[in-house]
């Protein structure tokens, strides 16, 4: 076992990790980032991820004359929540996410462009970023690119955050394990938590989110709950353990998200007896159960041509229908087929949502159609529901620093999955962006206040409410 003494030590490279170290470098602090896995390129969450980030207020928003503001994306965000969402930090990331976007673009050189060929459910107006291509490996890759042209940042991999000891006063010490289980003692003046949640974790799924533990699991292979091992070693306050972002359309066999994107187009899911089952404008994350609830526990979406040419914009997307996962027919005899459904009722099913096509009139499930009808030839997706990740876990307070009895431990921070988010309990209250949202903005407020720590001439500016 060697021996190092370093500013800021960040355990894991995803998004919330990347954040934390390249916005405490920003004040040319010595940071080193360890991560476990050597395939987190593609296998971190954030890889995986279609790299949607929310602001309010953003110049992107301003360019195209979209009024918003941090208080109205708080609004959207209790209102998903069911005023559950802790208050502290969603002020905190709504109010950090046009400057930590603008930072993202100017300083991490993320190629951010405001998505408004489609609203995901409970934004109520556009405000998601994301990169051209729809896909969270691009955004990862430009922040590892970022990382690598910064002489203060030493990434580390493989190699994992084993141990907290914050006992002695001034300085934490924590033991990280590299290849052939060589460990290393590393003493260091602040610590990033930055290892995900626990939804890789069955036994862990299982205690704490039920409802969602036979499902398919389709999310990062090292979130195995490190980080609630970490929190206990420092005796770390946690929340919202019962939360989590499910998905209802993970297309099968080929385990690649269909964008709720055709859903937000005028796309329907039907089960294998051709009828609809819910309004799926409510939200992707909540319809993961119903979806396996139905028989067989998969369901078909059932787009069109026009839904195939807004949905391409996505690189999971255009895999899936290279993979062959889109299959056609040009009537509803043939899509029956397909479905292994009967001509009717699933001839009904689509004609009764083309008849509410663009009416303010809602179905009987609530759902209002504001797209044209589907029209011939009709695709078909298998698909699924899914658990992607979970949004509870060490408490922080809206400096992303890691609370104990309520009072923040000195330099232990936490960000992303790692820590409790912004999504109230339960699967209902997920706002698409809420967990990149959580990872980027979390970590760039602890790497802000790493740096004021460490240098206290540095100011933070604040918009308190
Ligand atoms: C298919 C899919 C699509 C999604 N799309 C979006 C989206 O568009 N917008 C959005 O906001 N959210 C999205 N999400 C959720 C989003 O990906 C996550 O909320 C976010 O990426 C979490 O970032 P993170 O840095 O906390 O975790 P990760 O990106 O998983 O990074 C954590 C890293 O820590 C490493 N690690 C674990 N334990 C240790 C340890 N002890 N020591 C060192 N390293 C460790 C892991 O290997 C991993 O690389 C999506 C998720 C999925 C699965």
């Amino acid at each position: 076992m060697t021996s190092a003494s370093i500013d800021v030590l960040v355990a894991g490279a995803g998004a919330a990790g990347l954040a934390a170290a390249l916005s405490a470098s920003d004040s040319d602090l010595d940071v080193v980032v360890v991560e476990t896995s050597p395939s987190f390129r593609s296998s971190s969450n954030t890889a995986m991820s279609t790299s949607m980030v929310p602001a309010a207020g953003s110049r992107w928003q301003s360019a195209a004359g979209i009024e918003d503001s941090p208080q109205q994306f708080y609004a959207d965000i209790m209102s998903k929540t069911k005023g559950q969402a802790d208050p502290v930090i969603a002020r905190a990331l709504t109010n950090i996410a046009p400057e930590l976007v603008e930072w993202m673009a100017d300083s991490v050189n993320v190629p951010f462009e405001l998505v408004t060929d489609f609203r995901y459910p409970g934004h109520s107006v556009d405000r998601c970023l994301a990169v051209p291509d729809r896909s969270g490996a691009t955004m990862h890759r430009h922040m590892l690119e970022s990382v690598g042209h910064r002489s203060t940042i030493t990434l580390m991999n493989p190699m994992r955050l084993e141990s907290i000891d914050i006992r002695s006063s001034g300085f934490i010490t924590c033991v990280v394990e590299g290849p052939d289980h060589v460990r290393e003692t590393v003493t260091t003046r602040s610590v990033v938590i930055a290892t995900n949640g626990f939804a890789a974790h069955g036994d862990l799924v299982s205690q704490h989110l039920p409802e969602i533990e036979h499902a398919l699991y389709h999310g990062g292979s090292e979130s195995k709950g490190d980080s609630l091992v970490l929190g206990e070693q420092i005796n770390a306050d946690v929340a919202f353990l019962d939360s989590y972002q499910g998905h209802g359309s993970v297309a099968i066999p080929h385990g690649v998200i269909m964008t709720w994107a055709a859903v937000m187009q005028g796309a329907v899911l039907v089960n294998r007896e051709g009828v609809r089952f819910g309004d799926e404008t409510v939200g992707y994350s909540e319809y993961a159960v119903p979806v396996l609830e139905q028989p067989g526990g998969f369901a078909w979406v059932v787009l069109d041509e026009r839904i195939n040419a807004a949905c391409s914009v996505f690189k999971d997307y255009r895999d899936l229908l290279n993979a062959g996962g889109i299959r056609w027919s040009a009537t509803v005899e043939g899509l029956a087929s397909i479905v292994g459904a009967e001509s009717e009722p699933l001839g009904s099913t689509l004609k009764t949502a083309a008849s509410l096509a663009c009416e303010s009139t809602p179905d009987s499930f609530g759902r209002v159609f504001t797209t044209e009808p589907l029209t011939p030839p009709y695709g078909a997706v298998k698909v699924t529901g899914a658990l992607f990740h979970t949004q509870g876990g060490l408490l922080v307070d809206g400096d992303a620093r890691v609370l104990s009895g309520g009072t923040p431990i000195n330099g232990v921070y936490a960000a992303g999955g790692a820590a409790a988010g912004i999504s109230g309990h339960g699967a209902s209250g997920y706002l698409a962006g809420n967990g990149l949202l959580s990872a980027l903005g979390l970590g760039y407020l602890a790497g802000r206040h790493v740096a004021q720590v460490h240098n206290p001439t540095i100011e933070i500016n604040r918009d308190e409410e």
